[in-house]
């Protein structure tokens, strides 16, 4: 059975919306296309899955209200439009869920949220809860009051987040391209649209941070990212046209639309999945292609022989990212050294440490059970 097949199966789906599919500008929501995606989305609801629909739009609602069509210039006037907004575009949504018979809940998360152990528990339990009602979860980054550190500053990342939060099936990324394009569509003409991306190579990265891209507040690159954090951990994740009637059928028909990008085999563990999202990273280690080798291929832990390098301010106990050769990231996880003691025993055999460092002495610099690999 292919993965698009296996879409089928799906029961738990994170859908996200982006403004471009839901305002036609800023101030003008796209009623009629809010209709829509209510009722597909309770359409899915009444066949028995259950749906949390992250939604952007709070900043295009708020402009509405205050009668204006320009883009609030300061950080407060943003935070100011969006609490205005948040509220009418939930009434909204408020309207037309319960016109269906279905119950929505408000949730607004921050970076925080997920990064803090017991906030991750908390939302997790707090969405999960809501999905035993029956409810249909509305969620929005809590854009009032994130700002600097513990704003995530997009919702395809907020997605991803909440995908991994609810260990979803699937994410579906809704927007206003139909997909990943080999290029950009808009400068090649010959530019197609790519089916499927089962791994997110630098290449596939160059691909989505090429410029002109027509894509509203994260773009592409965002989107790119999303991926990685689902895929990785254990989410199938579509981006798919959000104006396309039918769409989120169509997608979980297995019907071919969109870009899909497969989940990785071996799903997370609930601690690996806030590993791999929720925690900050606080540098990189760089490994040789030895090392590549046998994370990919054997599950092995981190040792100092394949450690080439090492960037950021990190301690021991801090989470970083893990980098082969060619720069592309392989992994996160838990270090067991800080970068000066790091920079000590790089590419050293074991059994030579305790004549370089003093203080606690461990084989691994990461252990396996503490990685979760990205690729
Ligand atoms: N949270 C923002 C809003 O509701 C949107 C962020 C995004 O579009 O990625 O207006």
């Amino acid at each position: 059975m292919g993965v698009r097949d296996r879409l089928k199966d799906a029961n738990r789906i994170v859908v996200k919306v982006g403004t471009s599919t839901l305002a036609y500008g800023p101030g003008r929501l796209n009623l009629l296309r809010m209709e829509r995606l209510v009722r597909e989305i309770v359409d899915l609801a009444n066949q028995g899955k259950e749906v949390l629909l992250v939604s952007s739009g709070a900043i295009a609602a708020g402009l509405g209200r205050i009668g204006s069509r320009e883009k609030p210039a300061s950080i407060p006037q943003k935070q100011a439009v969006a609490a205005i907004g948040q509220g009418m575009l939930m009434h909204v949504y408020e309207k037309i869920f319960s016109e269906y018979g279905k119950v929505t809940g408000q949730v607004l998360l921050t970076k925080e949220n997920a990064v803090r152990y017991h906030q991750y528990i908390h939302s997790r339990n707090a969405l999960l809860a809501l999905l035993g009602m029956g409810v249909i979860p509305v969620i929005n980054e809590n854009d009032a009051v994130a700002v600097d550190e513990i704003r995530i500053g997009d919702n395809d990342s907020l997605s991803a987040m909440v995908a991994t939060l609810v260990d979803a099936d699937a994410l579906i990324l809704l927007s206003d391209i139909d997909g990943l394009y080999t290029a950009n569509p808009q400068q090649h003409a010959d530019a197609k649209i790519m089916d499927e991306v089962a791994e997110i190579t630098p290449d596939i990265e160059r691909i989505a941070g090429g410029s002109g891209s027509r894509m509203g507040t994260g773009g592409m690159i965002t989107k790119i990212d999303a991926a990685k954090v689902a895929m990785s951990a254990g989410v199938t994740m579509v981006i798919a046209q959000g104006s396309q009637e039918g769409i989120l059928h169509r997608i979980l028909s297995g019907d071919p639309v969109g870009t899909l990008f497969p989940a990785k085999p071996s799903h997370l563990k609930l601690r690996k999945s806030w590993l791999a999202f929720g925690k900050q990273l606080d540098g990189d280690i760089l490994v040789d292609e030895g090392c590549v080798h046998a994370l990919k291929n054997q599950g092995s832990s981190i040792l100092a022989a394949g450690v080439v390098d090492c960037e950021g301010d990190f301690a021991a106990g801090n989470t970083v990212r893990v980098l082969g050769p060619n720069k592309q990231e392989i992994a996160r996880g838990i270090v067991n050294y800080n970068k000066v003691t790091l920079k000590r025993i790089l590419g050293r055999q074991t059994k030579e440490f305790s004549d370089l460092i003093q203080g606690e002495i461990h084989e691994e610099v990461i252990h396996r059970d503490n990685m979760v690999l990205m690729v």
